[in-house]
C-alpha cells in the first residue's frame, strides 16, 4: 500500500505541470506522482552526440529541476540525453529520501538495471540526489551495480567522476556546499511541454523540521544570484515559455545580497521582478513555509495579475502540541490567522497543504485537531502522508515512532476523506465561473479538446471548437461541469 494515501475519487490528486495531467485538477509544483521515475531527454539531444545518458527522476520538483542542470553539465561534456535506456552509456537515477517508500521504490528500480549491466558491462550506473547523500559510499556496498554516487551539490564534478568510473573504479562525491547554487548553469529543458518551466531560486533548508531528512541531504539554505534567476526567466520567455515556477524548499526565506553593492533582494522583490518580465508570463512558486510568508509577498501577489493565485502552505498538523514536536515554529492559531490573512487579501486564491498523520505521540485529540484545521482552512487540495521515520532526523533521535501502522493509515484515510469533500466543494464552486486558462496542449483523451490551467492551478479541459487558439495561448473558459480531476468548460 502506498504511504501516500489518496481517496479513490479525489479530484485533486497530485501535482504539476506538464501534458497528460487532466487527472490532476489542482497542482502543487512540489511533488508530482505522475512524473515519478519519468525519463526524459531534450529534443535537441538526439543524433548530435556519440555518447548518451539516460536519467530517471524521483521526488520533488527540485529533483526534476536538478536533472536539467545535470543534463546541461553532461551535454557540455559530450553526452546527449536519450529516453531509450537500451542505448545509454550512462544510466542515472535522481533519487528521493523523504519517506522510506520512496527509497524502496528506487532500490527496486536499481535491480531492474542489472539486466542492462549484464548485457553491456561498459554501461555506467549512477545514483544522484538525496539517497546518494544519505547513504554515501554505503550505497556502493549495498547496490553492487552502482558505479557512481553523487550528492546534490556535486554535479559539477560529474565529468571527472564518470572518467574515474570508466576506469573501473567506484566514484563518489557527496560533499555538501555552503554556496553551490548552479546559478551560472543554463538548465537543459528536458520536458516536451515548452510552456511551463521550473526555475530553482535557492537550495537546501535551514528549518530542521524534526521529521524531515531534507536539511541533511540537501544541506544549508543558500539563495541564488537574483540576476541569474531573472536572466533565466527572461530567456525562457523569449523561447516561448509562458509560465515559470520558482522553486525552493522555503521560497519565502529567499534572500540574496549583491556582493558588489550589498543591495539585498527578498522573495517579494524577486517575485515582483520576475512578474515584470512580461504580463503574459505566469509566475508560480513553491513551497511557502507559513512562518515566513509575509504581507509583502501577499501584496505582491495581489498587485500582479500574472502572479498565480495559488499558495502551497503546508501545515503538517492541526495540533499545536504536534507542531511543537515537529519544530514547525508556529501554533494552530497562528496558522489559522495566516489563512485568514490570505483569504482577506486574496479572496480568489487557492490554498493547498501537506499533512502528516500519525507523528510521534499523536493522540486521537491531536488527530481531530488536524481534521478541524483542514475544515477551517478549507484547502482546495492536500498532499497527505503517514509519518515515516527517517534515520538521522531530530525525530528519529528524540522521539519514539509509537503510532502503529494500522492507526496511522486509519487516521490518514480519515484526513483523505475530509479533504476529498473539501476538494469536491471547491470544484463545485467553480461551476458557472469564467477563468483565464493557459493552454498547455491537447487533452490527453481527445485531440479535439485543449487542456490548460487556471491561475489557481486547476486543470481545465474544453473543446477547441472553431477558435484559432494554439498551445501557449490564454483562453477565457466558462466552467460547466467537472469529472474526477478535471474542470470541464467552454470557450467564451
Ligand atoms: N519544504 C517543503 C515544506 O516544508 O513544505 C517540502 C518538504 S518535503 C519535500 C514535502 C512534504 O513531505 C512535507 O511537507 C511533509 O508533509 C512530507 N514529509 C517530510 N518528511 C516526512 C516524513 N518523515 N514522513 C512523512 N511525510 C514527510
Ligand atoms: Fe523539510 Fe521543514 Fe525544510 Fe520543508 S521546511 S524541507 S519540511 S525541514
Amino acid at each position: 500500500m502506498s504511504d501516500k494515501l489518496t481517496h479513490k475519487n479525489i479530484l485533486t490528486k497530485f501535482a504539476v505541470q506538464i501534458k497528460c495531467m487532466e487527472s490532476n485538477l489542482l497542482i502543487d509544483k512540489t511533488q508530482d506522482e505522475a512524473r515519478q521515475g519519468e525519463a526524459y531527454a531534450s529534443q535537441a539531444s538526439s543524433g548530435v552526440f556519440q555518447k548518451h545518458f539516460y536519467v530517471e527522476s524521483y521526488g520533488c520538483a527540485m529533483n526534476f529541476a536538478d536533472s536539467e542542470v545535470v543534463a546541461a553539465i553532461l551535454e557540455k561534456n559530450g553526452f546527449g540525453g536519450t529516453k531509450n535506456i537500451e542505448i545509454a552509456d550512462l544510466i542515472l537515477i535522481n533519487t528521493c529520501s523523504i519517506r522510506e517508500k520512496a527509497e524502496l521504490t528506487i532500490r527496486k528500480r536499481l535491480t531492474e538495471f542489472r539486466r542492462l549491466k549484464h548485457a553491456n558491462p561498459g554501461v555506467l550506473v549512477g545514483v544522484l540526489g538525496c539517497m546518494a547523500e544519505r547513504l554515501k559510499a554505503q550505497l556502493l556496498e549495498e547496490e553492487k551495480l552502482v558505479d557512481l554516487v553523487v550528492g546534490p551539490d556535486a554535479y559539477r564534478t560529474l565529468p571527472d567522476l564518470i572518467a574515474e568510473a570508466g576506469t573501473g573504479q567506484k566514484a563518489v562525491n557527496v560533499l555538501l556546499s555552503r554556496d553551490e547554487t548552479y546559478g551560472d548553469i543554463a538548465p537543459v529543458r528536458l520536458d516536451n511541454n515548452g510552456i511551463s518551466a521550473f526555475v530553482s531560486i535557492m537550495r537546501g533548508c535551514n528549518n530542521m523540521c524534526s521529521f524531515c531528512v531534507v536539511p541533511f541531504t540537501r544541506g544549508r539554505e543558500r539563495s541564488r544570484d537574483a540576476y541569474s534567476i531573472l536572466a533565466e526567466c527572461k530567456d525562457l520567455f523569449e523561447k516561448g515559455y509562458k509560465e515559470v515556477v520558482l522553486l525552493g524548499q522555503n521560497v519565502d526565506s529567499y534572500y540574496w545580497s549583491n556582493p558588489e553593492n550589498n543591495a539585498t533582494t527578498t522573495f517579494a522583490m524577486l517575485l515582483e521582478e520576475v512578474a515584470q518580465i512580461d504580463p503574459s508570463l505566469r509566475v508560480r512558486f513553491s513551497t511557502s513555509h507559513p512562518k515566513d510568508i509575509t504581507d509583502e509577498v501577499l501584496h505582491t501577489i495581489v498587485k500582479y495579475d500574472n502572479i498565480c493565485k495559488h499558495i502551497h502552505l503546508p501545515v503538517q498538523s492541526g495540533s499545536t502540541r504536534m507542531l511543537q514536536l515537529m519544530n514547525r515554529t508556529y501554533t494552530r492559531e497562528w496558522y489559522m490567522a495566516k489563512i485568514d490573512r490570505i483569504r482577506t487579501l486574496l479572496p480568489n486564491c487557492s490554498i493547498t497543504s501537506d499533512i502528516i498523520a500519525g507523528f510521534c505521540t499523536e493522540t486521537e485529540e491531536d488527530h481531530q485537531d488536524t481534521i478541524s484545521l483542514l475544515q477551517y482552512a478549507n484547502y482546495d487540495l492536500s498532499y497527505m502522508y503517514f509519518y515515516s521515520e527517517r534515520p538521522g532526523t531530530l525525530a528519529a533521535r528524540r522521539y519514539e515512532d509509537d503510532i502503529d501502522l494500522v492507526t496511522k493509515k486509519r487516521r490518514l484515510q480519515e484526513i483523505v476523506d475530509v479533504q476529498w469533500t473539501l476538494s469536491n466543494e471547491s470544484n463545485k464552486r467553480d461551476v458557472g465561473s469564467v477563468f483565464e486558462v493557459l493552454i498547455e496542449g491537447n487533452s490527453k483523451r481527445n485531440e479535439a479538446e485543449w487542456m490548460g490551467r487556471t491561475s489557481q492551478n486547476k486543470v481545465v479541459v474544453f473543446p477547441k471548437g472553431n477558435f484559432n487558439y494554439q498551445k501557449g495561448d490564454y483562453a477565457q473558459v466558462k466552467i460547466q461541469d467537472f469529472t474526477k480531476g478535471t474542470l470541464l468548460g467552454g470557450i467564451i
